[in-house]
């Protein structure tokens, strides 16, 4: 039998992760308050060049 459904799995699954770690959000820049996609990690605003760091851990009260 083929295992052509578990390579389409596979294949899925590895997408799905790849998204995941390449996720962009809509933040706003603290420094110009000008909206712009950013990942988690180190971002550099496209408005002023600022460094924006995005900490996904942080709790939102
Ligand atoms: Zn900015």
């Amino acid at each position: 039998m083929s295992t052509f459904s578990d390579d389409i799995l596979k294949a899925a699954l590895e997408i799905a992760d790849e998204e995941l770690r390449d996720s962009e959000y809509d933040v706003e820049c603290p420094f110009c308050h000008k909206p712009f996609s950013a990942k988690e990690g180190l971002n550099t605003c496209p408005h002023c060049n600022e460094q924006v760091n995005l900490n996904l851990d942080i709790d939102i009260e």
